[in-house]
């Protein structure tokens, strides 16, 4: 018999959870009690434990504060009406994580850390789930190096830690995207299918500019010739141009592979529209606006689940949608939910038993 992974614990002596208010919590802000933390050193992962949500003490002189060594990955569970709890989908996080880290140059971490880890995190503050429609428990896992010492070469020590934050709706307006076809944010052969934290930090500036102008996102183009949409924020991205839902393909390696992408593709099929992963041009989308059959645009990631874009503008060209007409969008988020929320039967296999 296999034995199960024993993580030691040391538990908070009394849960913050009675101060906290978890209807419409913001996203990424509350950490519940415990956290998850393990070092990697000499070869091999350690001090694997679970704790007291708290500071890291860092020296000054750490390799993931000066070259960027630094990966992440976000995931999220719910809570059914009978007090289960599930996370969605976490294997392929996992899986997505560890190619990061060889990405990156970082060790991979091991499933029973992992995968085991964070089962035994969120049950232990499984309280902190909310029951509510829309609600979630965000899972946050993420590694840094953590050599103390300046000098770039991959670190020989790294820290791998995993936190929670309960989160309620995340966008709930529609957005106005801006095509963006002076900065871009990834290139055939770099980290844009990495979710490393340096793809996030060199979006602020672009994404800044776009807010002054009134934009909620970018919607980032090829490095070539600025003409074939990639994504979105932390978003894949959707267009519905008569009866096909239409994704920019992976192969560029260019843009994270979603897990939410994933996902709505096989829920869209389910819904008898044709999917295609292929090349998306912004002309493409253009004349298909003009002929009045591009429907409906939307983006997809675990943090915002779908989000409707009322707006896309590119150059002196701006794509209108009057969201409130549309019936795909919603019917995918229903869906997920229903899946995710245990309203609906788990048939793809997506529920995780924690
Ligand atoms: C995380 C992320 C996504 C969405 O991935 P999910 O697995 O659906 O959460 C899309 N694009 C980028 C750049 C991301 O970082």
């Amino acid at each position: 018999m296999v034995e199960a992974y024993s993580i030691p614990v040391t538990k908070i002596e009394r849960s913050r959870l009675p101060g906290v208010k978890l209807e419409n919590i913001p996203f990424g802000r509350t950490f519940t009690d415990h956290m998850l933390e393990a070092d990697y050193e000499n070869g091999e992962w350690k001090n694997v434990e679970i704790k007291p949500y708290q500071p890291l003490v860092i020296s000054p002189s750490l390799a993931a504060l000066h070259y960027g060594q630094a990966i992440f990955e976000g995931i999220k569970a719910y809570k059914n009406s009978a007090g289960e709890s599930f996370i969605f989908r976490p294997y392929d996080n996992y899986k997505r994580f560890n190619l990061s880290a060889a990405r990156m140059e970082m060790p991979a971490v091991p499933e029973d850390i992992f995968m085991e880890g964070m089962r035994q995190l969120v049950a232990l503050d499984s309280n902190w789930i909310p029951a509510l429609h829309d609600h979630s428990l965000y899972i946050r896992p993420f590694m840094f190096s953590s050599d103390e010492m300046i000098g770039v070469r991959p670190s020989e020590n790294y820290k791998f830690l995993i936190i929670l934050a309960p989160t309620g709706p995340y966008y709930s307006a529609p957005m106005r995207i801006y095509v963006e076809e002076k900065y871009t944010r990834a290139a055939p052969g770099g980290v844009g299918q990495a979710k490393a934290a340096g793809n996030y930090g060199s979006s602020m500036y672009v994404t800044a500019q776009a807010k002054k102008q009134g934009y909620d996102q970018v919607l980032w183009t090829d490095v070539y010739e600025h003409k074939y949409v990639q994504e979105i924020g932390t978003m894949n991205v959707f267009f519905v141009i008569g009866d096909t839902a239409v994704t920019p393909d992976l192969s560029s390696g260019t843009i994270l592979a979603g897990v939410t992408r994933d996902s709505v593709m096989t829920i869209l099929e389910e819904m008898g529209l044709k999917v295609e992963e292929k090349p998306v041009s912004v002309d493409m989308l253009m004349e298909a606006y003009k002929a009045g059959t591009l429907r409906e645009v939307f983006g997809t990631g675990t943090a915002a689940t779908v989000s409707l874009i009322r707006e896309l503008k590119y150059k002196d060209f701006v794509m209108t949608f009057d969201t409130a007409k549309w019936t795909v969008t919603p019917e995918i988020k229903n869906r997920l939910d229903a899946i995710r929320e245990g309203h609906a039967a788990d048939k793809f296999g997506w529920m995780f038993k924690v």
